[in-house]
């Protein structure tokens, strides 16, 4: 669904604000989160803006989800230890609060390989 006002992910895409980006491929864009949960907190973001939430992500287009996917895997290897935790929050009830489809990645592996940490619920 596209609403009037672009998202602030939106905002990010088109380069009108700032983002701490570590990854820019053809359809999805990954950078840090500004308040991160985790040692290694990153989100994966279609760059349409199309899609409000992963049912609707995977709904609309499921090969994009899977490539969200892929690319959450290829980040927590290349930023982490490999593993990782995809959290996508699903409506106002559950915090979601940008409604532009997108994942978290949370992992306690951050910057520089293995640290001391715990995943925040
Ligand atoms: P959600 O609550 O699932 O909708 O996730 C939205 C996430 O976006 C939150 O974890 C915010 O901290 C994060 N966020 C909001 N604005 C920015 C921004 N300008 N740059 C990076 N992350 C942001």
């Amino acid at each position: 669904m596209v609403t009037a006002e672009p998202s602030i992910f939106s905002r990010i895409i088109a380069g009108e604000i700032p983002a701490d980006i570590v990854y820019d491929g053809e359809r999805l864009i990954a950078f840090r989160d500004i308040n991160p949960q985790a040692p290694l907190h990153l989100l994966v973001v279609p760059k349409t803006d199309r899609y409000r939430d992963v049912v609707e992500l995977a709904a609309g287009d499921p090969e994009l989800l899977a490539e969200l996917v892929a690319t959450a895997r290829l980040l927590a290897e290349q930023h982490g230890d490999g593993d990782f935790r995809l959290v996508f929050n699903t409506g106002a009830g559950a915090g979601q609060t940008v409604f532009h489809a997108h994942a978290h990645v949370l992992s306690t592996a951050g910057r520089g390989g293995l640290e001391e940490g715990t995943l925040v619920d």
